[in-house]
Formats: C-alpha cells, structure tokens, sequence
C-alpha cells in the first residue's frame, strides 16, 4: 500500500511537472535567441507586464520554425495630445498621476507591442522652465514622465509647436531625458524635418519606421518630408506618421492636410495620426491606407467645452494582408479620460462619420468601432 502510494505520488508529480518544464524550454529557447541579435529590438524598451513581448524578435528559435508561423500581429495604441503641466500638473501634485488613469482598467493598456502618444512640451531637467517665460509655456518633469510606463507607454511624437517651449536646451533636454527613461520618440521642432523625425525599430517580428512632423506656424518643406518618408519606407515594413497640423477647434479636416496626408501616403507612409486641434476630426482612407486627422486632446487642461473633453484613441492591429482599427471615442472630465458607452458612444460615432470622409462600408463600420482595412 505504502509502496503504491509513492509510486502514485511520482507519477503525479512527473505529470504535473512536465509542462511546466516545456513551457520554461520555449521561454528559455525564445530569450535565447532575441539576446544580442537585433539592435533595433534592444533599443525598443520591452513592455514588461506583455510576456508575448518576448516573443517580439526575429524567428530563428524552434519555437518559431512551426510550419506556416509568420510574424505575429503587431499591436499598437495611438493618443492625442498629453499635456502634464499647468492645471493638469497642478492636479497631479495633489491627487497624483493614478487618479488621470483612473478612469481606465488597467488591462485596456495591455497587449500593446507599442503605446504613443503626442507629447504637448518639453522633458527638462528637474522639470524646469527656462526664460523666456511665454503664455503657454509646458515643461515636464522626467520622473513624471517616467510614471507613464506604468500605463507601458514606451513611445512619444515630439513634433509640435511646444517642444520649443523651453528654447534649445529644452529640446535637447527632451531627446535625452527621453532616452535615458527608455522611450522612443520621433520628431524636430514646428516646421523642422531631420535626423529627429524618424526612428526605426524591430517589434513583432516587423521592421517599424516611425515619423514625426509639425506644420502649425506655416507649411514643411513637401520634397524634405517626402523623401524623409520614402527613406523611411525603403528600409522598413511599415511606416506611421504622426502629424501636429490643422486648425484649432475645427472638426472638419481642411484642404491642406488633405494634400499633405495623401502626399505622405504616395511616399510610402501606412498610416496617419494627426493632432493639435484639440478636438477630434474626422478620418479618411486613401489607397488603403488610414488617417486620422485628430485625434483631439488625450489628457490636457481644456474644461471650456465638451468638445475639447471629447477625444479618441485608435487600436491598430496589423497582421500579414490587413489591418483592424479599434476605435475608442473618450469622454475627459477635470484631464480624467474615461471609455464613452452606450448612447454617448454612439452619438460621437454619427458625428465622427459626418466630420469624415469614407463610404457607406467604411462608416457602417465606424458606427461599430472597428474597422477592417485588407491590404491583399
Ligand atoms: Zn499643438
């Protein structure tokens, strides 16, 4: 009986233990494989709480070479402007960066291979203003910033009209505060195209390039952008623009961006994430490519109307042959963003069809919050 009892025991044990033994083979094989391979990859911080993260590197591992694996899907999630000083600093010193976020469920930042938004000012050392003081004049602290990968945001457009908000040394500050916190960001100052403006890195088995642009005090240079962008898209497998651009508080996207957007699409960019009206335009799909003309405001300070509390964010999931777009129309209250539902969600997707310019398809699709884009 004794005897017996063992002998079930060990058998138990060897079942209950040979998973597990396997799955600390594949994760050992997969890391293995990832370590030292691909610079582009060991620049881009890993999302810690996302284990398929992991699995975000070059196949070459067993783990990989199962007949018919292809790059896995990549997963983005793209926010308009963030803005963390003036009144919304003010708030976060009293109740905290938490209490902004507290309107979300934490999983809705999960899964994500990327996580941006624009970022409305300059990084600077300790936080600090430098002369000349302006109206509107946005600095952010560095450790503030760093709270946001709690949220995993590991990705930052900087082109906009208040990166210079600081002068020389806040824009350089911003680069490398940025950097020494472990995000990626792309983009120059207002009107300015160079090395800045773009960033390549290595997510989900793709080759990603990474653009930002800002044309709010007057036009880009068209042939710079163009051939920054047809660079871009030579080396790389996908290419998202972010662009600071039209006029403030208007829905309707105007004839300028227009052009500019279908210019940026011509020179090889995938898709368009505009922002600076601090209220959301509409979207338009050109040659299969999607833009978002505003993504309006993410977490700012503008209480005086609904509809600059009215913001959206764009999920994009991006597999071999097409893309699907989540669609998440938000509702701020006091810089405390919250999921519309029901009625309110519904309301915004009608007015969000009328601010754009799609067809019957594409809107019916709108109305759902999500959209399908095949790009075979
Ligand atoms: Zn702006």
């Amino acid at each position: 009986m004794k005897n017996n009892h063992s002998t079930n025991d060990l058998v138990f044990i060897i079942t209950a233990l040979t998973p597990i033994f396997f799955v600390f083979l594949i994760f050992y094989f997969a890391w293995d494989n990832g370590a030292g391979t691909d610079r582009g990859v060991e620049s881009a911080p890993a999302i810690a709480d996302n284990p398929a993260a992991v699995f975000a590197r070059p196949a070459k591992s067993f783990a990989f070479n199962l007949p018919g694996s292809a790059a896995r899907p990549l997963k983005m999630l793209f926010f308009g402007d963030l803005m963390l000083d003036r009144h919304v600093g003010e708030k976060i010193a009293r109740t905290g960066l938490d209490d902004i976020f507290s309107g979300f469920v934490s999983e809705f930042f999960r899964g994500y291979d990327l996580i941006g938004a624009n970022l409305e000012g300059a990084v600077t050392d300790n936080g600090e203003h430098y002369p000349p003081a302006m109206s509107y004049d946005f600095a952010f602290h560095p450790d503030l910033i760093a709270e946001l990968k709690n949220y995993n945001f590991n990705f930052f457009n900087i082109a906009n009209n208040h990166l210079s908000d600081q002068g020389e040394r806040g824009i350089e500050e911003t680069g490398k505060n940025l950097d020494a916190l472990g995000f990626i960001s792309a983009g120059c100052a207002d009107r300015k195209i160079g090395e800045c403006s773009s960033e390549i890195l290595a997510l989900s088995g793709r080759k990603i390039g990474l653009a930002g642009f800002s044309m709010v005090y007057g036009l880009l240079d068209q042939n710079k952008m163009e051939n920054a962008v047809r660079k871009l898209a030579s080396s790389t497998d996908q290419v998202i623009v972010n662009i600071h651009w039209g006029r403030e508080y208007e829905h309707n996207f105007n004839a300028t961006q227009r052009s500019v957007a279908h210019k940026l699409i011509d020179a090889g960019a995938d898709i368009v994430i505009g922002h600076h009206p601090h209220v959301v335009q509409g979207m338009e799909i050109y040659k299969g490519k999607p833009i978002f003309y505003s993504l309006g405001n993410f977490i700012f300070d503008q209480y005086f109307s609904a509809d600059t509390q009215e913001e959206l964010a764009v999920g994009l999931e991006i597999v071999d042959g097409g893309v699907t777009i989540d669609l998440f129309p938000l509702r701020s209250k006091s810089s405390r963003p919250e999921l519309m539902a029901d009625d309110e969600r519904r309301i915004f997707f009608d007015k969000f069809v009328k601010w754009s310019e799609v067809d019957n398809g594409t809107a019916r699709q709108v109305e759902n919050g999500q959209l399908h884009i095949s790009t075979k």
